[in-house]
């Protein structure tokens, strides 16, 4: 009987370790990542206007509220697993995964109509966090920005971890938003290094945002972003943020013109 206790005492005594351990990898990650954060200047509020929505004749649709059939999840490429329901709207389903366009894109305009939820809860980068990667890799933050301080390089409207927005266009949560996008995209010499890197120019709720920035390379949450080669045209992906708590966003009317 003592020796099950003992076996019993040091069982518990391991596992504690190892979540002891888990706590402080995940603690010194945060350290990490809080090396590229920055938090000023603040961007100035600023209120807007009904934004366009209608996609021109020459666009791709990409969401159309009534089916997701030009996207797949981007890790096994299987059947997305966000919920389109009856009006239209599509949500995130929380830990379904990231979903990428069966398509791919290089340079492009690009409209996206998005929403948090009204009843937001959580703060800082918990809070509706989201995010369209062009080409895959370059995100441009959704989040709702609405009086919730984070680091301004990770606001809606920022090029996560590398541009500010020159100010913040934000609505309230359970207001739809709209990204009008210009996105150029990156280009490589056949050795792989770079030869131009990616420009983008983003409007938040009719509200230019970003001025032509040049991206610095992949979205990195940890460290410098670098480039690496990749091909000329990439799907575009809508992230599933598996570490927000619980805030369900949606979009819907996504359309794409490649130039
Ligand atoms: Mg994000």
């Amino acid at each position: 009987m003592k020796r099950f206790f003992l076996t019993i005492t040091a069982t518990i005594a391991i596992v504690s370790l190892v979540s002891a351990q888990k706590k402080i990898n995940q603690d010194s990650l945060v350290k990490e990542a809080a090396k590229t954060e920055l938090w000023e200047p603040v961007p100035a509020m600023v209120s807007t206007q009904k934004p366009f929505a209608d996609a021109p004749s020459d666009a791709i649709v990409l969401m159309n509220g009534k089916d997701l059939n030009s996207w797949h999840k981007e890790l096994d490429k299987k059947a997305v697993g966000w919920k389109l329901d009856k009006e239209g709207i599509t949500t995130v389903v929380k830990g379904s995964g990231n979903i990428e366009t069966n398509q791919a894109f290089g340079n492009c305009q690009l409209h996206v109509e998005w929403r948090e939820p009204s009843a937001i809860a959580g703060s800082s980068q918990t809070r509706g966090n989201s995010g369209i990667f062009f080409m895959g890799r370059y995100e441009l933050q959704v989040l709702d920005s609405y009086n919730n301080p984070t680091y301004v390089n990770g606001q809606a409207g920022s090029i996560y971890k590398q541009h500010i927005p020159l100010v913040n266009a934000s609505k309230k949560p359970g207001e739809w938003q709209t990204y009008d996008v210009v996105f150029t995209a990156p280009q490589f010499y056949a050795d792989g290094n770079l030869q131009t890197p990616a420009y983008i120019t983003v409007f938040l709720n009719g509200v230019l945002v970003q001025n032509h920035v040049a991206i610095k390379g992949h979205t990195e949450w940890i460290g410098t972003p670098v480039y690496s080669a990749h091909k000329d045209k990439e799907p575009l992906v809508l992230q599933d943020h598996g570490l927000d708590g619980g805030n369900p966003m949606s979009y819907r009317n996504i359309w794409i013109r490649e130039l």
